[in-house]
């Protein structure tokens, strides 16, 4: 299993904060039947500037101790950037990092209560540059609860998204589990990753949440969240089934 979004690099964010968190947090995943990590420290989040440059070097020195460990666990480098006006810019900077280097996928996070309005512009940008814009945890972003039709509107425009696997264990919560069904149900989501932190309250549960998928929606669904996945990892394309817009229950009313 590849894993798309994880904090595992130490002191760079609000993840791992030593290497022995990084080799606990390695050692779960590998329990777990995750062989490859993408590491994704937070970009421009208001909090923390992660660049392309450290972010590989980090990557690599984190492989060097799993490979002296004998922990059979591979990580790639990766970046959740925050949306920013300047992202293509600090992408041709050398700034910004494409998931796994194959200048093809960037993850972008957005506030988590709006949707800024220059996002559909920045959308267009980015894919003008011939990457695809993969939207993080869309599910919990209280806008897009709100008003799902601003997110089918995006993917539709050819945006990826990737849920979070407790948000479908119910980490965050009954609505933010609902609405992660609803965009699986909806052809709104086409990954799932871990966001895992730690391991205490945001652990990775990538077992837990897979064979939740299984169960309320068939092997199929999961075959293609892990094919993506790789398909990512690799620069290749993700399959994508035709969108549909949420079927929000609404109250009849009386006229
Ligand atoms: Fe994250």
């Amino acid at each position: 299993m590849i894993d798309l979004h994880c904090h595992i690099l130490h002191g760079m964010d609000d993840g791992a904060q030593t290497i022995q968190d990084s080799l606990h947090m390695a050692k779960q995943a590998v329990s777990e039947g995750i062989h490859t990590i993408v590491a994704t420290p937070h970009h421009q989040n208001g909090k923390y500037i992660n660049e392309k440059k450290e972010i590989i070097q980090r990557v690599e020195r984190l492989n060097a101790y799993l490979l002296q460990e004998r922990i059979p666990l591979t990580i790639l480098p990766g970046q959740e950037s925050r949306i920013y006006g300047d992202i293509i810019k600090d992408y041709h900077n050398g700034k910004i990092l494409t998931l796994n280097q194959t200048d093809k996928y960037i993850f972008m996070e957005l506030p988590s209560s709006q949707v800024p309005n220059f996002t559909e512009k920045l959308v267009y940008d980015i894919q003008s540059e011939g990457l695809t814009p993969i939207i993080v945890h869309p599910e919990r972003n209280s806008r897009f609860i709100e008003e799902p039709d601003i997110l089918y509107n995006l993917v539709n425009k050819g945006v990826l998204t990737q849920i979070t696997a407790s948000s479908l264990t119910g980490r965050f919560g009954k609505k933010i589990k609902k609405f992660s069904m609803d965009l699986i149900q909806a052809n709104l989501t086409h990954m799932i990753a871990s966001d895992a932190h730690n391991l205490s309250g945001r652990n990775f549960y990538m077992q837990a949440a897979s064979a939740w998928i299984v169960s309320e929606y068939g092997m199929d669904m999961l075959c293609m969240f892990y094919e993506n996945a790789e398909a990512i990892v690799k620069g290749q394309k993700c399959f994508k089934d035709t969108p549909d817009k949420v079927r929000t229950k609404r109250f009849l009313g009386i006229f």
